[in-house]
């Protein structure tokens, strides 16, 4: 069994290789984030970085500019979004942050949960000095877990202002779906999900949540709405690689801490992006550190087959949400095991 396995996965990695040969990664995605802070006011039952009031540290002005600086070793066409946690816990920065891409000849925009917007002075002040000084659009966030934390009529309120300081081509709302459900449950106050479930039932609340929000199942989605979703054995995710996610994502992040975070992998890096070049360098030449590796060729099942064997991992009994539930499962108890550079920042496992 083990040896057809491993010959398995060999078989795997060698088409792998016939099939990328001819392609090399630049890493280069269309949408870099710039992660200020883990910081949040809110602890989304969804999030896929992990982000919490508890999380205290931010990026300096300094690093800001070097992180937006290293991105011009990319080619245009690429954007920047200023992202966290919730940049707008410390405007200054974000302001100094939009200022600098300005500075750089970088299009960028912000997002925010508008957990903050609680007047229209406030709002209109803050979205104004940011279009002044060069940003062009703004991303709020709208869905059942914000509305755990946030009341909907402040989402309305950044939505409103954000429509008549940037115009509706340049206010993008995720998801605009979910505003009408959100205010279903009364706008001045949040709604736990329990609220949904009561009203529709734990099937058709689970449905709604993870189709209609197309959840992934990283972060902390797997742990607190796995049990609103069928669960899978890591057998079902044998076959599922991370080549894409990992090589060719088109949607990444920088943190604060010098973490190039692919694709949506909270928790998980393919090295620092104080040296891009010399990262970019080693992607091309297919020379991955050792979990990345395993992730391009043969996915979390791998990563599990690894932790299995030689860490001891156990299954969790019930499976699992979805591939990247597998995945941050063994990590988190790689990250106990022993010293990976690829699981950072060590807080994200420290707060799901
Ligand atoms: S999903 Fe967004 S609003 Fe929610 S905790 Fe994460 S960063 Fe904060
Ligand atoms: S399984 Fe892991 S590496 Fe693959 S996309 Fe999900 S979080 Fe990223």
């Amino acid at each position: 069994m083990q040896v057809s396995r491993i010959a398995q996965r060999n078989i795997f990695a060698f088409l792998y290789g016939i099939i990328f040969a001819s392609m090399v990664s630049s890493l280069q995605p269309s949408d870099l984030g710039l992660i200020l802070s883990y910081k949040c006011q809110c602890e989304c039952a969804h999030c896929l970085y992990n982000c919490a009031p508890a999380r205290r540290d931010w990026m300096t002005g300094e690093e800001i500019f070097a992180a937006l600086e290293a991105t011009t070793y990319w080619e245009q066409p690429y954007q920047v979004h200023i992202t966290g946690g919730e940049p707008f816990l410390k405007f200054s920065l974000l302001l100094h942050a939009v200022e600098a891409a300005s500075e750089l000849g970088i299009q960028v925009y912000a997002e925010t949960n508008g957990g903050w917007c609680v007047s229209d002075d406030l709002v209109e002040r803050r979205f104004s000095a940011l279009r002044y000084a060069g940003m062009s659009a703004l991303l709020i966030s709208c869905s059942p877990f914000h509305a755990e934390t946030i009341p909907p009529e402040r989402t309305i309120m950044a939505i409103r202002k954000s429509l008549e300081i940037f115009g509706p081509q340049y206010t993008m709302v995720y998801l605009p779906g979910w505003l009408e459900q959100i205010q279903a449950f009364g706008s001045d106050t949040p709604t736990p999900l329990e609220a949904y479930v009561q009203v529709y039932g734990q099937e058709d609340a689970g449905r709604m949540f993870w189709q209609g929000y197309s959840l992934i199942s990283g972060g902390r989605a797997g742990y607190r709405l796995g049990h609103l979703t069928p669960k899978q054995s890591p057998d079902s995710f044998r076959e599922q690689s991370c080549q894409q996610e990992l090589l060719y994502a088109q949607h990444s992040h920088f943190d604060l801490y010098g973490n190039f975070i692919p694709a949506f992998c909270g928790g998980l890096v393919v090295g620092d992006w104080h040296q891009l070049p010399h990262l970019i360098e080693d992607f091309q030449a297919n020379n991955y550190s050792p979990l990345l590796k395993t992730l391009i060729e043969a996915g979390p099942y791998g990563l599990y087959e690894m932790a299995q064997e030689t860490y001891g991992y156990s299954a969790l009994e019930n499976g699992y949400a979805g591939k990247c539930h597998l995945c941050v499962d063994v990590r988190r108890n790689l990250v106990e095991k022993g010293d990976f550079v690829e699981l950072q920042p060590v807080e994200f496992y420290e707060n799901f």
